[in-house]
């Protein structure tokens, strides 16, 4: 039993928690995919920031060159350009250039362009100073003018490198965020991957363990009807659990028991004889039909003791039916009592009995007779009124195959030798064939 399914749970209640653990692994694919999704949107956010903080630097430089044309212009422009001006933009452009070389270094390229930016801008910022520095302009004046044109020649060439990188950048940043997003789709792919494999493990795990605590019991309660139903009515069926299979092992046992019971009635009913419960005619004659069939295979011998009780009319008739009865009770539980556990005893009918002896020659078999004879002698009925009885009784002992050639032949020789018995005067023992025993 699967450790979430303790004993004591319900069908009911299984079937509920197993049914609900299998939306586990479905919970588990609705999570991974919602934090896989996000995880690449925010990988993905982070890279534009990445190429933003790069571009804008270089549109800053190229806004603040492009500032710097109305220097260039050989006439005094309408809005001039102050020194302090130029200076401002100028740190700005130093600024931007800066940033630009911090995030470039992940390209040679790249660094070799901004390199050759802020070679041309160290050029450019000499020029603007003999144009627009007020202690050197003043000083050189013929200087300025072929400085405008220089400079003019110089934005031109730098705007281009700007432009070049700003380009450059772009192809950069989308190749760099296609190989982002292969990564990306990668590991996703991955997630998924560990993520599916492990809630169809844990679904599989959940449908093994719930059928399991189904059909185990299932199996258990089938194989003990089979086996009811071939006739083992012994057969108890031992659940450990404390479910709706348990009820119903339970009611399986009592009605198995109910069964065995009424199956032991039957068969006490049919083999054993009502007063004395020691086997009936029915059963005596099974018994030596086995017997005599035994002998014949084994070539042992088997005898027959007919045991039938003096006067027993004259026991009714003097102290009652109810004190016949007792004494019948006492002659059969005496020959019980006298005999070996394999020897067979039976009421074969009124006041006699039948004593099948197996594997006992005539000699052995005359001894127990007298034994059994003696006993009955030596016996005493105490009656409820504490009355004491006491009884005879006479024997007829034959052997089968010495005395008698078939089953029938061996009961007619015993009952021969226990009439010759009655009429030898009773309380005796007669062998058939042979003579007389002493009495
Ligand atoms: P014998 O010495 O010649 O055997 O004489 P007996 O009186 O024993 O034999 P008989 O055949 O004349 O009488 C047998 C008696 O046994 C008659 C019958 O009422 C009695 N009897 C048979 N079955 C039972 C029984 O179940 N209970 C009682 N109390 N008596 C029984
Ligand atoms: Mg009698
Ligand atoms: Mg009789």
């Amino acid at each position: 039993m699967p450790f979430w399914f303790t004993p004591k749970t319900s069908l009911n209640q299984r079937l509920r928690l197993g049914l609900g653990t299998m939306l586990v692994p479905l919970l588990m694919l609705a999570g991974g995919a919602v934090v896989s999704f996000e995880g690449a949107l925010d990988s993905f956010k982070q890279r534009d920031n990445v190429g933003r903080e790069a571009l804008f630097p270089l549109a800053h430089v190229e806004g603040l060159l492009l500032d710097l044309n109305v220097v260039t212009s050989p006439v005094e422009p309408s809005v001039p350009m102050t020194w302090d001006e130029y200076q401002a933009k100028s740190q700005a452009i130093k600024i931007s250039l800066a940033r630009l070389s911090k995030f470039s270094h992940q390209d040679p390229a790249q660094v070799n362009a901004v390199l050759e930016i802020q070679r041309k801008w160290k050029r450019i910022s000499q020029l603007c100073q003999q144009i627009l520095d007020p202690s050197v302009a003043q000083s050189r004046p013929n200087l300025s003018a072929s400085a405008r044109v220089e400079l003019k020649e110089q934005l031109k060439m730098i705007l281009q490198d700007v432009q070049q990188l700003n380009y450059r950048l772009i192809v950069f940043q989308n190749d760099a965020n296609a190989a982002h997003a292969e990564t990306v789709r990668q590991k996703v792919r991955q997630l998924i991957t560990i993520i599916c494999g492990l809630a169809v493990a844990l679904a599989a795990l959940f449908a093994y363990s719930l059928s399991q605590s189904i059909t185990v019991p299932l199996q258990t309660l089938e194989q003990g009807v089979e086996k009811l139903g071939k006739g083992d009515l012994s057969h108890r069926i031992a659940l450990t659990t404390d479910d709706e299979f348990s009820h119903l092992a339970e009611t399986f046992n009592l009605m198995a028991a109910k069964l065995e019971q009424s199956q032991q009635d039957l068969y006490r009913l049919a083999t054993l004889d009502g007063l004395t419960e020691v086997y009936n005619r029915r059963e005596f004659n099974r018994w030596l039909r086995v017997e005599v069939e035994r002998s014949q295979r084994n070539t042992n011998q088997v005898s027959l003791i007919m045991v039938d009780i003096d006067h027993f009319k004259q026991l009714n008739d003097t102290y009652g039916h109810q004190a016949g009865d007792l004494a019948l009770c006492e002659v059969a539980q005496l020959l019980q009592r006298e005999v070996r556990p394999g020897d067979v005893v039976c009421r074969y009918g009124g006041e006699e009995f039948a004593v099948i002896l197996p594997k006992t020659h005539s000699d052995d078999s005359a001894a127990i007779a007298e034994r059994i004879r003696l006993a009955i002698a030596k016996e005493t009925v105490i009656l409820p009124s504490l009355q004491k009885i006491g009884m005879t009784a006479s024997l007829g002992v034959a052997t089968f195959p010495s005395d008698a050639e078939t089953k029938e032949h061996l009961i007619k020789q015993a009952d021969q030798a226990l009439y010759i018995a009655k009429s030898l005067g009773r309380n005796q023992v007669y062998q058939a064939q042979h003579d007389r025993v002493e009495n």
